[in-house]
């Protein structure tokens, strides 16, 4: 299994527009985040979460083609607006692409882009041939077992996904401000956490470097890493202070299992 991050910035992205701070007028590519996703692969399968504003140019650089499944983190736009360029993917391709999601998501899904699911045989209609599958427990995609990871992403409960395949276990958890007792105990010992560490400030719904870092502690990952991070975070500066076993991610950051 491997995993690729195509984006690892907070939902305005690094450089933010108008900020001319040291990190948005940094050299180190590390430091230029696009908006937060990844790409799960395994064999011929390939799975997208989240469909970024910047997922056509992630598409692009990375020469992704060919997508298996999406899955919906939740509806937040830094997450789910560049959902349209899912057509470049699989619109000449014979089945739909499954869009999975938590109820509540899929409902946003719905709401936000109706015309999706509308007549596919209407003439001069280009839209993504998308079917979307509501979850609720474990499911599985191609060889890759996935189970939802319930977290607080305050106000509202959402979810990040645990990927198992050929007994090795990644999960990507990109928008929380608080995990549960129940949620540290189901992450226990996976091979790679890749959790929220949006900087060092608090903020009402994301969870400071240190917070995240006291959760990777309990979870007791072999390698975790921060993601969804914002301008505040050198890449370099911030890892000198972090352990062996916590890093920062980047994108373009591949990770194999
Ligand atoms: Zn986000
Ligand atoms: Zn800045
Ligand atoms: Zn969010």
């Amino acid at each position: 299994m491997q995993l690729l991050f195509l984006g690892t910035g907070t939902s305005v992205g690094v450089p933010a527009i108008g900020c001319a701070c040291a990190v948005c007028r940094s050299d180190d590519p590390r430091n230029k985040r696009l908006r937060p996703s990844v790409v799960v692969e395994s064999g011929e399968t390939r799975i997208l979460v989240d469909t970024s504003p910047d997922l056509r140019t992630q598409a692009l650089t990375h020469g992704l083609s060919r997508i298996s499944a999406v899955l919906i983190t939740h509806t937040h736009a830094d997450h789910i607006f560049g959902f349209d360029d899912v057509r470049g993917f699989n619109v000449h391709g014979a089945s739909a692409t499954p869009v999975y999601g938590i109820p509540d998501a899929i409902a946003d899904m719905r709401r936000i882009f109706p015309y999706v699911l509308g007549d596919p045989d209407e003439p001069g209609r280009y839209r993504a041939n998308v079917e979307f599958v509501e979850v609720s427990g474990r499911f599985e995609v191609g060889p890759i077992r996935i189970q939802p990871i319930p977290v607080i992403h305050h106000p509202h409960p959402t979810i990040g996904y645990l990927f198992e395949d050929a007994g090795k276990r990644i999960a990507y958890v990109p928008d929380a401000s608080d995990v549960s007792d129940e949620t540290v105990e189901m992450l226990t010992g996976v091979d790679i956490m890749i959790l929220d560490g949006l900087r060092h400030r608090p903020h009402f719904s994301h969870m400071t470097v240190e917070q995240s870092v006291g959760i990777l502690r309990r979870i007791g990952a072999g390698q975790s890493y921060l993601t969804h991070m914002c301008h505040d975070l050198d890449h370099a500066e911030t890892e000198r202070d972090l352990p062996d076993t916590i890093r920062l991610a980047y994108d373009g950051l591949v990770l194999e299992l």
